[in-house]
């Protein structure tokens, strides 16, 4: 997809501090951390968001969660972690490509601001 900044993240074409790549997902650490350990997890086809999930393209979900247990696993993460993921603008969506942040190693406020 053309200017969209994850997929560019995704080919290469713009740096990322990468975890965790396979042919289907990338894991790389957010830009603008908002816990001690804040990352994303994406899918290396474009989809524009969660509404745009269907039960054509769904199966790389399930492949993020699992990558997101493994990582959090090598990460120390035992305390726990929060999963978000964004849809839209009242979410406050800022990337148009579907992505999963996993924050840890603090304590999160529930519900969500
Ligand atoms: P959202 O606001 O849910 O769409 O999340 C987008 C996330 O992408 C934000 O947390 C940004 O800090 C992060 N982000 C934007 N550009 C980059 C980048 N070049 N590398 C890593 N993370 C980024
Ligand atoms: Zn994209």
């Amino acid at each position: 997809m053309q200017d969209c900044l994850f997929c560019k993240i995704a080919a290469g074409e713009i740096p990322s501090n990468r975890i965790y790549e396979d042919d289907k997902v990338l894991a790389f650490y957010d830009i603008d951390p908002q816990a001690p350990v804040h990352f994303l997890v994406i899918p290396k086809e474009h989809i524009a968001s969660p509404a745009c999930i269907t039960p054509e393209n769904s199966a790389v979900v399930a492949h993020i969660f699992t990558v997101i247990a493994k990582l959090a696993g090598e990460l120390g993460l035992e305390n726990g972690y929060r999963v978000v993921t964004n849809s839209g603008p009242d979410a406050g969506q800022s990337v148009g490509h579907l992505h999963f942040h996993v924050l840890a190693k603090r304590s999160l406020a529930w519900p969500p601001g």
